[in-house]
């Protein structure tokens, strides 16, 4: 069972929360022209990194805010959360 501290609620079961995939992907530029290629790697390509990795986590049954994790894949380690709109170094 994995621990998250949510910065809006403090520490909580992981049960609170549904994973929300890769933190890193980047939406393209609206209204700019891209391939239908790189729209679906958009879409549906993801990577499956071992080690640390930042992820979006949906805090469902609490604040309801969207944080991000950085968290071991291997180890589930997590090592820091942020508010959603954090800027990370
Ligand atoms: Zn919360």
């Amino acid at each position: 069972m994995l621990y998250i501290n949510c910065p809006h609620c403090g520490l909580r079961s992981q049960n609170e929360f549904a994973y929300g995939g890769d933190a890193t992907v980047k939406r393209p530029e609206l209204n700019k022209e891209i391939s239908d290629q790189e729209w679906d790697n958009f879409v549906y390509l993801r990577k499956s990194p071992r080690g640390k990795h930042l992820e979006l986590w949906h805090h469902i049954s609490g604040c309801r805010q969207w944080i991000k994790v950085e968290r071991d894949t291997s180890t589930h380690e997590i090592f820091k959360t942020y508010t959603a709109n954090e800027a990370i170094e």
